[in-house]
């Protein structure tokens, strides 16, 4: 038992953020649900932003992927309000495509953290459907800890599609865009397979 010890017996969830028993966002932690949206690139993809990476925004994200607290997913989807606000504009009926998860992150978390978010979008907009179509090769590492060059080297050649996307509007969901190794994999499977690639949505963009 951690260094609280009763406090986790009583309270068994904490905040994700401040790590405080309680709810697993306390009020004075809800300040990094604001929205920062904004558009970036990644190479040929475009796609937009909920808001800017920060210490307390990896915290919420490592909570709700890493530490079980799944429930999360909920205050994610208050968070990419803007992006559900984008997707509503979209004339097109729409297909929102996850990142696709390692099959030993799977197994040790038991979810894919980007179908949760996907799911989010997609209750939010009427025109949206979650397509989960993409599957990653077990050859492929943990991207964690390798440089940017190596992280494309990683994911180059390693993901597959599991259904037909010819002539669908998509757009992919992940967690967060870092180098951009993971979207502009999916981006060039997904467009190899004749889908319309619209951009990419996700929770927070990091720096490089
Ligand atoms: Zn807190």
């Amino acid at each position: 038992m951690s260094k609280t010890g009763l406090l986790d017996v009583i309270f068994p969830s904490r905040c994700a953020v401040c790590e405080l028993p309680g709810p697993n966002l306390c009020q004075g932690c809800d300040f990094v649900l604001e929205p920062k949206p904004h558009v970036f690139q990644r190479g040929k993809v475009l796609g937009l932003a909920a808001t800017s990476y920060s210490a307390e925004v990896a915290k919420l994200l490592i909570a709700f992927k890493d530490r079980g607290q799944f429930a999360l997913a909920r205050e994610l989807g208050q968070l990419m309000e803007p992006l559900v606000n984008e997707l509503l504009q979209v004339p097109n009926y729409l297909y929102l495509v996850p990142a696709p998860s390692r099959v030993q992150n799977f197994a040790k978390r038991g979810f894919q953290p980007s179908l949760l978010l996907a799911r989010q979008l997609a209750n939010r907009v009427p025109t949206a459907k979650v397509m989960n179509c993409l599957l990653l090769g077990s050859e492929v590492r943990d991207q964690v800890g390798l440089s940017s060059a190596e992280r494309f080297r990683n994911l180059s050649g390693s993901m597959r599609l599991n259904q037909s996307v010819a002539g669908k509007t998509v757009f992919l969901v992940d967690d967060v865009v870092t180098t951009g190794a993971t979207i502009t994999e999916a981006w060039a499977t997904v467009s190899l397979g004749g889908a319309i690639v619209l951009g990419a949505l996700v929770v927070s963009e990091a720096r490089a």
